[in-house]
């Protein structure tokens, strides 16, 4: 017979707490209270140690372009009218990997910092150039981030 883990103080899927922040316009990551180490991804214990002892921090939102794509075939119907866009994975200043849409012509290293946009009443996160590298695109996301106001 299958038994649940003991999962301690969560009573909920642990990316709530993301997505949650993501709605408010915040970029929340997880760090260990005993080793001090910044989770990638929501977890129900520590990547590094395993303690079971996480914290919810708000991000300040600024990060390193880590990899880059272009996806050129939606996944669903609602990214549809988005394609072709950018997908990034994000170091966070904290240390953090976080994905999310991206500014047309990112690259790996490139200094970013998140903006968040509604997609069918869904979070998304939009990570956008801080350098004044930023291009016109004619791209609905990177003319969010050109006028900061996605
Ligand atoms: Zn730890």
């Amino acid at each position: 017979m299958l038994t649940q883990p003991n999962l301690g103080a969560f009573v909920t899927n642990p990316g709530v707490m993301y997505r949650e922040g993501v709605a408010q316009g915040l970029l929340r990551y997880m760090k260990c209270r005993d080793c001090e180490s910044a989770q990638t991804l929501a977890r129900y214990a520590c990547g590094r140690c395993g303690s079971t002892q996480l914290d919810w921090l708000d991000s300040d939102s600024t990060g390193t372009v880590y990899a880059v794509t272009t996806v050129t075939r939606a996944p669903s119907d609602e990214f549809r009218a988005l394609v072709p866009y950018t997908l990034v994975l994000v170091d966070l200043r904290e240390g953090s990997r976080v994905m999310g849409h991206g500014e047309p012509g990112l690259m790996i290293g490139d200094a970013v910092i998140a903006s968040f946009a509604e997609l069918k009443s869904k979070g998304l996160v939009l990570f956008c150039r801080t350098s004044e590298r930023r291009g016109e695109t004619g791209d609905t996301l990177g003319d969010a981030c050109q006028s900061g106001v996605p």
